[in-house]
C-alpha cells in the first residue's frame, strides 16, 4: 500500500466518523424515524438500499452508523460507508469519497482531527414566514391539492417565501438551512409545544419534497395533530400531513363525523417500546378518553399488511382498532372526501381472528 493510499484511508475513516447519518438521511431525503430502544438511539429507515424492502426493516445506530436490515432474505449489515454506497447506487469508490467530503464540508468539518461534539440543538424557531391564508386568499398549491382555507387555518399552515432555519452545528458554528418557497407545516407534541415542522416544496423543482429543521426530525415519537385530538373518543389515523388534512376536511364536511379527529403517524409503522414512542402517546390519549382508532394508510397491499400489524398492536393494548381500506394505491389526499368517509364508515374491526382472515385475503 502506498503512503498516499494509507493517508487517504485514514482521512476517509476520519471523515466517516464525523458524518452525521441523520444529516445525511435528511439531505438525501431518505425516509427514517428516530427510535429509542434498549440499544440507544436508533435510526429506523424505511427502505433497505440492498434488498429494496420498504417495510422499515433497517435499523442503524444514530452515532455509530452501524446497522442491519432485518428483512428475512436480506439481513445486510451496514456501516456508514456501505449504507451510503448502497444508497447512491452506481458511484465508484472515488466518487463516494468525493461525496463524503462534500457532506463533511456541509456539516462544517475541515478534514483534520478535531474533537467530536454532539449537535447542540438550540431552540427551534420557524423560518421567516406568513400565516395562511393571506387576506382570505390561499396559495395556489394548496387550492390545487384541495385544501380549504378552514383546513389551512386548523393546521396553522404558513408560507415561507424566503427564509432560513438557524442552528448550531457539531462544531458550534452557526448554520443556515434554506426553507424558501416552502409551506411550513408545524408539528406539535401532545401538550401543544412546537417540536418540529415540515417544509413542503411548492416549486416542484427541489430534490427534497419535504424538509425538516436540522436535528428536529424526530417524528418517530410524535402523533401528528395529536394535540388537537386530545380528549377525543374516536380518531382516524392517516400517514403523512396532507393525508391527515384530507381526512380532517372530509370529516368536517359531515355532521356525523365531525367529532372524529384526524391524526397522523408519519409513516406506515407505529413506534413502540418506551415512553417517547408513538404508542406511548396514544396511550396518553387513551387516558384522556380515546377508545377507537381507525387506521387509514394507503390502499396498497404492503401498507394494508402493515396497518393490520399496527391495528393488532393497538387492539393488544385495549383500543378498538379498525382498518379502513381506500381504493388500491390511493391515499386520502388523492380521493374524493366521500371516498374517505365511506372508507371510514366501512372500516373493519381488527382482532386476532379478523387479522388472520384479512392477511389471508391480502396474500
Ligand atoms: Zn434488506
Amino acid at each position: 500500500m502506498s503512503t498516499s493510499t494509507k493517508r487517504d484511508n485514514s482521512e476517509i475513516t476520519e471523515i466517516l466518523e464525523k458524518i452525521d447519518m441523520e444529516y445525511w438521511l435528511n439531505r438525501e431525503a431518505v425516509e427514517y424515524k428516530v427510535a429509542r430502544g434498549s440499544r440507544g438511539v436508533q435510526l429506523n429507515i424505511r427502505e433497505c438500499p440492498v434488498c429494496g424492502n420498504s417495510n422499515w426493516k433497517v435499523y442503524m445506530g444514530q452515532e455509530s452508523g452501524l446497522g442491519n436490515c432485518f428483512h428475512g432474505d436480506c439481513e445486510a449489515k451496514f456501516s456508514k460507508w456501505s449504507f451510503i454506497k448502497a444508497s447512491l447506487g452506481d458511484l465508484n469508490n472515488r466518487e463516494i469519497v468525493d461525496h463524503l467530503k462534500t457532506i463533511a464540508e456541509e456539516q462544517g468539518f475541515t478534514v483534520k482531527r478535531t474533537e467530536y461534539k454532539p449537535a447542540e440543538r438550540g431552540a427551534l424557531k420557524m423560518p421567516k414566514s406568513m400565516t395562511l391564508p393571506v387576506g382570505g386568499r390561499n396559495l395556489k398549491y394548496l387550492q390545487e391539492r384541495g385544501i380549504t382555507n378552514d383546513t389551512t387555518k386548523d393546521f396553522g399552515l404558513r408560507y415561507c417565501q424566503k427564509g432560513w432555519f438557524e442552528y448550531i452545528d457539531h462544531e458550534g458554528e452557526r448554520k443556515l438551512q434554506n426553507f424558501s418557497s416552502r409551506i411550513i407545516i408545524p408539528i406539535y407534541d401532545l401538550d401543544g409545544n412546537l417540536v418540529s415542522y415540515q417544509g413542503r416544496d411548492i416549486t416542484g423543482t427541489s430534490e427534497k419534497k419535504y424538509l425538516f429543521p436540522n436535528g428536529f426530525a424526530s417524528t418517530g415519537s410524535i402523533i401528528f395533530n395529536g394535540h388537537n385530538a386530545f380528549g377525543y373518543k374516536d380518531v382516524c389515523m392517516g400517514e403523512g400531513v396532507f393525508d391527515v388534512m384530507a381526512i380532517h376536511q372530509a370529516f368536517q364536511e359531515d355532521d356525523a363525523l365531525c367529532n372524529v379527529a384526524a391524526i397522523g403517524s408519519f409513516g406506515k409503522h407505529l413506534s413502540h417500546g418506551d415512553e417517547s414512542s408513538q404508542l406511548a402517546q396514544l396511550l396518553k390519549m387513551k387516558d384522556a378518553g380515546l377508545k377507537r382508532i381507525t387506521i387509514m394508510w394507503d390502499g396498497e397491499k404492503v401498507a394494508l399488511n402493515d396497518a393490520v400489524d399496527a391495528a393488532l398492536m393497538l387492539h393488544g393494548v385495549g383500543f378498538v382498532a379498525r382498518l379502513a381500506r381506500l381504493p388500491k394505491d390511493k391515499d386520502p389526499n388523492e380521493v374524493d372526501a366521500q371516498v374517505v368517509r365511506d372508507a371510514f364508515l366501512n372500516a373493519r374491526v381488527i382482532n386476532t381472528t379478523s387479522a388472520i382472515k384479512l392477511k389471508m385475503e391480502l396474500m
